[in-house]
């Protein structure tokens, strides 16, 4: 590899701040918002031009699709980011669940309200590109925009890019699962032209359930959920490539669609996954963004065949961005395990519980038993580097582990988690490795979050 050198050059400070959260899906939004709430001066920089990460430029609307009767599920932001949506009108019952679907176009709005009301100092189009370092203490970032290069100080700076972009960057050690092991990348898309009656009636007719993942992902399930009612496609994938209506057969095609309003839109099409893809590799990002698009129109020519309900279906728009599930993860004081989220783990340094929904990496565990875990501190404290927090998917964790931390209310939890320690530590003056775990958990309970039930 070729290599330049760049001048050195001075860097303007945009602003210094208590809290800095970098990236703003579910963690991040959720960090910046318990941050600010305390009354610490906080900044949220985001690189796109909305608030809400997967929820919003991807499109995920099912933020708790696991909740069922008995679910002891987590509290606090990720519940507001439900109910609020909902009493905004962004939201619609969720097909397969007791929970609510948001309007992840609205959401956007959503989230701007959360993030004005609680006092946190927006900034879109930021790209949060280089860790400002002394030593081994991280004092901010460096940014890049619209604006230039720009740097923000901070007494603590949370990584919520999902990536662990700053972490890596400052030298925390972080793992990633090996290439072929990783999950999928999606390119999530929706329709519109859907005749919504003949659908529901095809599905009431022929429902599949969560047993029928296992053809096509080799799920291993707790068998509670193997006749509960999924909505899911594979057949008709599967009839489409026998009819020939698809010739590539060796795409990934199949998964979960979701809300189909009255007026015939398919919201959220979670259908065309791809693997091998290294999302920190911008040539394989370009790579997938181009061939999932190629993809989805052919996923929309196999339904127009072979979904009842579907045959006029057309395109409405492909997701902003591809959708991530899995990247580089922190090596954290405390590791997360599979053996923790499958058994009811306990921690006297929770920051919250999440229930027992596993999704991913071969497991399907539905919190129907009202089974749930403890995510410690530790997890989200990577080793190494000191007044720097990690929020959201990139927690640290074992495959199984992230298969339940890497949900979007779990990264609420872990995001809240990472806001309220941030500002404790800054109000008593300690760093994030020395911070007092009892008055996190008391702030967290001002906060309407119980670590211990
Ligand atoms: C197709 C798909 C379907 C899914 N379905 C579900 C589901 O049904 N239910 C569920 O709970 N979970 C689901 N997930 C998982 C869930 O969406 C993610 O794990 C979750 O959103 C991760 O949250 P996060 O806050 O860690 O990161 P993200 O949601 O990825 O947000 C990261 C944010 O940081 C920003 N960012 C990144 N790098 C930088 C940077 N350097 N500077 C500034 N900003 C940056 C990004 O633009 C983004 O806004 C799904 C995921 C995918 C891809």
């Amino acid at each position: 590899m070729r290599f330049i050198t760049e001048k050195e050059r001075q860097t303007p400070v945009l602003d210094e701040t208590d809290v800095l959260v970098v990236g703003s899906g579910p963690g991040g939004l959720a960090a910046a918002i318990a941050a600010a709430r305390t009354g610490v001066k906080t900044c949220l920089v985001e690189r796109y031009g909305c608030f809400g990460g997967n929820m919003t430029v991807v499109g995920v609307e099912s933020l708790a699709w696991y909740r069922h009767e008995k679910t002891i599920d987590s509290e606090g932001i990720g519940i507001e980011f439900e109910t609020r949506a909902a009493a905004m009108g962004a939201t619609a019952k969720e097909v397969q669940s007791d929970s609510q679907a948001l309007n992840t176009e609205l959401f956007k709005h959503v989230a701007d309200v959360l993030v004005t009301e609680s006092g946190a100092i927006p900034l879109l189009h930021c790209y949060g590109v280089e860790p400002v370092l002394e030593g081994d203490t991280i004092r901010g970032v460096v940014t890049e925009s619209k604006s230039g290069r720009q740097a923000i100080l901070a007494k603590v700076v949370i990584d919520a890019t999902g990536d662990a972009d700053i972490a890596f960057r400052a030298g925390a050690p972080c793992t990633v699962s090996p290439l072929p092991e990783r999950q999928a990348v999606t390119l999530v898309f929706s329709c519109c032209g859907v005749n919504r009656k003949e659908f529901m009636n095809y599905i009431e007719s022929d429902p599949a359930t969560y047993g029928d993942w296992g053809e096509d992902w080799a799920q291993q399930t707790s068998g509670l959920e193997n006749d509960m009612f999924s909505p899911y496609f594979q057949k008709q994938f599967d009839r489409a490539i026998q009819e020939k209506i698809i010739t590539q057969t060796d795409w990934d095609l199949c998964g979960s669609w979701s809300t189909i309003t009255e007026d015939g839109q398919a919201t959220y099409m979670n259908l065309v996954h791809l693997g091998n893809v290294d999302i920190t590799d911008i040539r394989d990002l370009t790579r997938a963004e181009m061939d999932g698009r190629a993809q989805v129109l052919e996923a929309i020519k196999a339904m127009n065949h072979t979904i009842p309900g579907f045959e006029k279906a057309k395109l409405r728009n492909f997701a902003m961005t591809l959708g991530t599930r899995d990247s580089r993860k922190i090596i954290g004081e405390y590791d997360l395990t599979g053996n923790d989220v499958l058994n009811e783990a306990r921690f006297d340094d929770s920051v919250g519980v999440f229930p027992e929904f596993v999704d991913g990496f071969g497991v399907l565990r539905l919190p129907v038993t009202g089974r749930y875990f403890q995510v410690p501190y530790r997890s989200i404290l990577p080793k190494k580097i000191e007044n720097l927090l990690v929020a959201g998917r990139a927690i640290a964790g074992d495959p199984i582990s992230h298969a339940a931390t890497r949900n979007m209310m779990c990264c609420a939890v872990s995001g809240q988690g990472a806001g309220v320690a941030a500002a404790v530590a800054v109000k008593t003056g300690t760093t994030c490795h020395g911070v007092s775990i009892a008055e996190i958990q008391k702030t967290l309970a001002a906060q309407n979050v119980r670590c211990h039930y």
